[in-house]
């Protein structure tokens, strides 16, 4: 038996594993004792891992060959890599001589590697030229993002894992550690415990809609209004200047912006803000109280406020409260967002996204494309193209008939994206589909003309970089099944018979043929830059495990600490944000708030995790979840299976009455897609509206009816 360290495949928190195995098959998983994220802790899905690895998984749940289909309807017939690789190669080139290289589009997934972003992303751009390639990483993070660099000037989490256990006060919003990030809230639990069993005193805040099982540990619950969390943050603002809770000495030496805040937030009291967010005000007063006095105040947020048409606005409300309170740059202190996806923050690196580019540069500034375009070896005349379209612009483009071909790799936007009709609108339109998957029969595999079998957790190398900027090896214990390859190998041999065509004689940028290569490249993209990780090496992570960035002469494990910024001015910055509705609001046609949420033990589509019949113990299948006064008033039953419908799309789902849930709110799962329910999916009923500054989707509200499915 073997042992092989590697790195969790599914959410931010990053957990080292250690894979046991023969070489040949993956036998068992538990937490690695060394790694910093998780000292050897895992969760459900962390322990069950190795049941989803190949052969232990039926053989059918794994793509093992390419599959090309010789038209619409037809049924895929399994090819060789060369023939596959030819056709793929002969479909782009065609595409981009009849439509320009901006016809073509990839759809790629912060679940792949930085190294697989590195190499899409430079065959997008560097040898197709067309600036479409966007992540679904832009469903989870990219108002982090903008909330970040509008704020701080960097997109940057400042914080680490350990500021959670020295942190007195954790504000928790938007978000619920207990299921959707296990290992870090046990690390919050174990910590609070230990301070209050010592009489230290501890406060912990939630803030969310519903009573989650991270509410059920919290000392205050501000169940607000789904939406109304700018006004929340800027009450407390408005309570904190009033009661002079605040940190002159750190607005006025490391900050701009405060008069014009100062003047926004006049105008929310907390009586006003409370009213608004649905809260008793003296809750809104406690919870500014201990936000702004207790020595080391801590935010913790995730989707709720980054899924949202003010995502930008809730993340940058949150970040004036730190800066005006000083709660940050300090141990046990500052905004920490935490990512959905294992590597979301890789992508985010490495630049594989419409807005940005490598070394978090941005693809607006000609200068930046530049030094992008010098890196990666082009010539004077191979200019970068600019910034492309966003996920969900993608498809919208698609459906208009601008994209006519897109490659998705490692995601299932059939299943995933908001408003369904649209994106299966987008896909049909599309003239040619490529899909590079591990996993056979996903919804987007119905619409694929090419489908490209990739290796997975387990089976290749590379990197991720997890919520507290910490890079982590991710390693192979045995070879992919049958003729899946890693995706960064699948890319570059593509890529290298495209060059061929597309830039004959010059030096190709793909030069670069093994992971490591493709991270020292990467690596030399953000030197000098904020993110520098110019001190690092695979063999330095190799010996000294997972670190954090930025790296030159070693980790640094919290940012802003001398209360500079990489603002022009080294001053981060109030953002003043006026309150805005949500994009829908419910109405009499559509009278209930719907909010998708996250279970326990699935992730995601359930690809990977659908795959363990034990992860179905603790929640068996979708549910409808509303008030017991809601289902009492319209006369509905627990178990009776309902019509759900909004504006875009209808389901049929059961039931639970669940008095966590507000009085006319209703909560549904994310995870099933049209091809696990009797009706459509899930994301049939959510919609595309989108954050301004970080295009992100409104998936965390949508208005909606609900009506026993036995009527007419
Ligand atoms: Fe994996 Fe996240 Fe669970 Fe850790 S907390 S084992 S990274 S799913």
């Amino acid at each position: 038996m073997r042992e092989t360290k590697s790195t969790c495949p599914y959410c931010g928190v990053g957990c080292g594993v250690v894979i046991e195995h023969d070489g040949a098959q993956i036998t068992g998983v538990r937490g690695d004792p060394d790694h910093p994220a998780n000292f050897g802790r895992l969760c459900t899905k962390g322990t069950n891992l190795h049941r989803t690895a190949t052969p232990v998984v039926l053989q059918g749940q794994r793509l093992r060959q390419p599959l090309l289909r010789a038209g619409r309807g037809q049924a895929p017939q399994a090819v060789g890599w060369d023939e596959a690789n030819a056709h793929l190669v002969r479909e782009l080139l065609r595409i981009r001589a009849a439509h320009g290289p901006e016809a073509i589009g990839f759809y790629i997934s912060g679940q792949l590697l930085t190294e697989d972003y590195c190499a899409f992303n430079k065959l997008a751009r560097a040898v197709l030229k067309t600036p479409h390639i966007d992540s679904n990483s832009r469903l989870c993070m990219s108002s982090a993002v903008t909330g970040y660099k509008q704020s701080l000037g960097a997109d940057a989490p400042p914080c680490s894992y350990t500021d959670v256990e020295q942190a007195d006060c954790v504000l928790v919003t938007g978000a619920n550690p207990a299921w959707a990030h296990p290992v870090l809230f046990r690390r919050l639990e174990a910590a609070r415990a230990a301070k209050l069993a010592r009489g230290a005193g501890h406060k912990l805040i939630v803030v969310d809609p519903r009573r989650t099982e991270t509410a059920e540990l919290a000392d205050l619950h501000l169940a607000i209004q789904p939406g109304t969390d700018v006004a929340l943050m800027h009450g407390l603002l408005h309570a904190c200047i009033w009661q002079g809770w605040m940190d002159a000495a750190h607005i006025e030496a490391h900050t701009e912006g405060f008069a014009a805040l100062k003047d926004l937030v006049r105008e929310w009291t907390p009586a006003r803000a409370a009213k608004t967010c649905g809260v008793p005000e003296a809750d809104l007063w406690r919870a500014a109280e201990w936000f702004a006095t207790s020595p080391r105040s801590l935010s913790l947020y995730c989707q709720g406020l980054n899924q949202s048409s003010s995502g930008t606005a809730k993340n940058t409300a949150l970040i004036n409260l730190h800066l005006a309170t000083g709660q940050i740059g300090k141990a046990g202190a500052g905004p920490f967002s935490l990512t959905g996806q294992p590597n979301a923050m890789g992508g985010r690196e490495s630049g594989g996204m419409a807005t940005l580019l490598p070394g978090h540069r941005d693809p607006t500034n000609p200068e930046h494309r530049a030094e992008v375009a010098a890196l990666w070896g082009l010539g004077a005349d191979e200019a970068l193209p600019g910034p492309g379209h966003t996920a969900v612009a993608l498809f919208e483009a698609a459906a208009r008939g601008e994209i006519k071909a897109l490659w998705i790799a490692c995601t299932n936007p059939a299943q995933s994206l908001p408003d369904q009709a649209l994106v299966r609108a987008a896909l049909e339109r599309c003239e040619f589909v490529v899909l590079q998957e591990a996993f056979a029969g996903t919804a987007t595999a119905a619409f694929a003309d090419l489908q490209l079998p990739a290796a997975t957790w387990g089976e290749k190398e590379g990197t991720v970089t997890n919520s507290e900027r910490r890079i982590s090896r991710v390693r192979a214990a045995v070879p992919p099944p049958a003729l899946a390859r890693p995706d960064w190998q699948v890319v570059r041999e593509v890529a290298l018979a495209l060059e061929a065509e597309l830039r004959p004689g010059r030096p190709s940028v793909f030069a670069t043929d093994s992971p490591e290569a493709l991270w020292n490249e990467h690596r030399d993209s953000t030197r000098g830059r904020d993110l520098d990780i110019s001190g690092l090496s695979y063999a330095l992570l190799d010996a000294q495990g997972p670190q954090q960035w930025p790296f030159v002469d070693g980790p640094r494990e919290r940012l802003y600490e001398d209360g500079r910024y990489p603002t022009p001015s080294g001053r981060a910055r109030f953002v003043a944000s006026p309150v805005r509705p949500t994009a829908e609001r419910a109405s009499a046609a559509f009278p209930f708030q719907l909010t998708t949420t996250r279970l326990r033990d699935q992730w995601h589509g359930m690809s990977r995790s659908g795959a363990v019949p034990g992860l179905f113990a603790h929640e068996g299948g979708p549910v409808l979840r509303l008030h017991p006064q809601d289902a009492e008033r319209r006369r509905l039953v627990n178990g009776e299976l309902l019509r759900l419908r909004t504006a875009r799309g209808a389901t049929v789902l059961p039931l639970q009455t669940d008095a966590r849930v507000g009085l006319g709110q209703a909560d549904l799962p994310m995870h099933w897609g049209a091809e696990f329910l009797a009706g459509d999916g899930i994301n049939a009923l959510t919609h595309g509206a989108r954050c301004p500054d970080s295009q992100q989707p409104e998936l965390k509200f949508a208005a909606l009816d609900v009506a026993s499915a036995a009527l007419p």
